[in-house]
């Protein structure tokens, strides 16, 4: 583990762009102060058994990896590549894992098991129990209405674009968003092929390795790279609508692979989309953008989501907090709760103040946990994903309607 400190001018400029310091005002809990505690971690050479190291860990242990710092900071510290290699030695040489993580790790690779969890919270959900789990697991007030089947169980394995053919794409499915969010990959489908598009699903993918990377569970990245480079080998687009798995795709030590990989709001812009039927919808209707970490500072994608949104005729309100991290980051929301509540009340008494009917977002992770804030403290607004936004508007087109809604074809 080796990295240059004095990268770190200690100018204080990254502070604001920091939830975790946000809320408690600490600089033990700011990216300068983190990175004065990884600074003593590499030069404690018996880390495991020091108590400093372990004040140390508990501080960076509360850092989302939201890289908002990263996008902050005006001398280029590489405060991300930092933090993977100190959580990595932290996985390795001091503390493992804790049994959360290690469930919580092998829910994203294990289909199977995911499976059977999105049909149980189904079953609960029909037979109207949920709000009581939701007492004891507070996390479930932000569930999505599921589905019985996880997405990718339920297609084919291509789908022909619908008039004019302009392309073939593949479709990343990811875990949250194939068993809980079905309905904002039936969205995603629905654009593309709108909009020329013959979709791919390749059967062979798998987890992008987002929270193993994250946790410095760096053992089994190398088997994700191959199995996805290998599923998506003959594909030319990779689409991706969720930002988390989208910045890890695009992380890959592949530079053929990664030029492939797109977020559905870049990809879109690209194109020169079908025009919508604006005459029949809401014009009251008030919309803000969220935009999730690794979005705006993984993929340092920001303006593509707001061109998107003019273009469907959405008029946005104001958001200045936009760009501050919800709270959910990964795991992070089961692992560190205390801290993920402190900062999904900041985002919600922010989005409160905005006064919009709708938020859009674009991560499935970002997607439960700010709905999980409106809905504990009765605030009755929508959280919605921007394929779920763009597909609905779409959807005041009869043709529209009629070969992808009514026909399923
Ligand atoms: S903005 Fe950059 S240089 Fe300034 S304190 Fe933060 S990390 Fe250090
Ligand atoms: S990654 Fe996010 S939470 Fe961590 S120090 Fe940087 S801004 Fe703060």
């Amino acid at each position: 583990m080796e990295f240059q400190l004095p990268d770190c001018v200690h100018c204080g400029l990254c502070l604001t762009a920091c939830p975790t310091y946000l809320v408690t005002g600490l600089e033990a809990e700011s990216p300068r102060g983190r990175l004065m505690f990884m600074n003593s971690l590499q030069r404690d050479e018996n880390p495991a058994n020091s108590s400093t190291s372990a004040i140390a860990y508990a501080h960076l242990d509360t850092c989302l990896d939201c890289r908002a710092c990263a996008t902050a900071c005006p001398s280029g510290v590489d405060y991300p590549g930092i933090l993977d290699q100190v959580r990595h030695r932290q996985a390795v040489t001091v503390s493992p894992p804790s049994m959360m993580k290690r469930v919580i790790l092998s829910l994203a690779v294990n289909k199977q098991i995911r499976t059977l969890g999105q049909i149980f919270l189904w079953t609960f959900q029909r037979i109207g129990v949920i709000n009581l789990l939701a007492k004891g697991f507070p996390t479930l007030k932000g569930l999505p209405k599921l589905t019985f089947r996880s997405f990718s169980g339920n297609q084919s394995d291509v789908l022909p674009p619908i008039g004019k053919r302009k392309g073939s794409v593949a479709l990343f499915t990811g875990c949250v968003m194939d068993n809980l969010y079905t309905n904002v990959h039936e969205s995603t489908l629905r654009l593309l092929r709108w909009n020329g598009y013959e979709v791919h699903i390749p059967k062979r993918q798998t987890c992008c390795g987002a929270l193993h990377h994250h946790n410095g569970v760096q053992g089994s990245m190398s088997s994700f790279v191959n199995q996805n480079i290998d599923a998506f080998r003959n594909h030319d687009a990779i689409i991706m609508n969720a930002a988390g798995c989208g910045a890890e795709l695009k992380d890959y030590p592949d530079p053929q692979f990664t030029g492939k990989v797109f977020d559905i709001t870049e990809f879109l812009e690209s194109i020169e989309m079908r025009p919508v039927n604006t005459a029949d919808r809401d014009q009251s209707l008030k919309v803000i953008w969220d935009a999730p970490c690794h979005l705006v500072h993984g993929q340092k994608i920001q303006d593509a989501p707001h061109r998107i949104l003019k273009h469907f005729g959405l008029e946005e309100i104001s958001f200045p907090q936009s760009h501050l991290c919800c709270g959910s980051a990964g795991s992070f929301m089961l692992t560190q709760p205390e801290m993920a509540e402190s900062i999904l009340k900041m985002k919600t008494n922010d989005i409160e103040r905005t006064g919009c009917d709708v938020i859009i977002t674009a991560n499935p992770g970002c997607q439960m946990h700010i709905q999980k804030g409106l809905t504990q403290y009765s605030i009755h607004k929508k959280v919605k994903h921007i394929c779920e936004v763009l597909d609905e508007n779409y959807q005041t087109d009869q043709e529209y309607r009629e070969t992808l809604i009514k026909g399923k074809s």
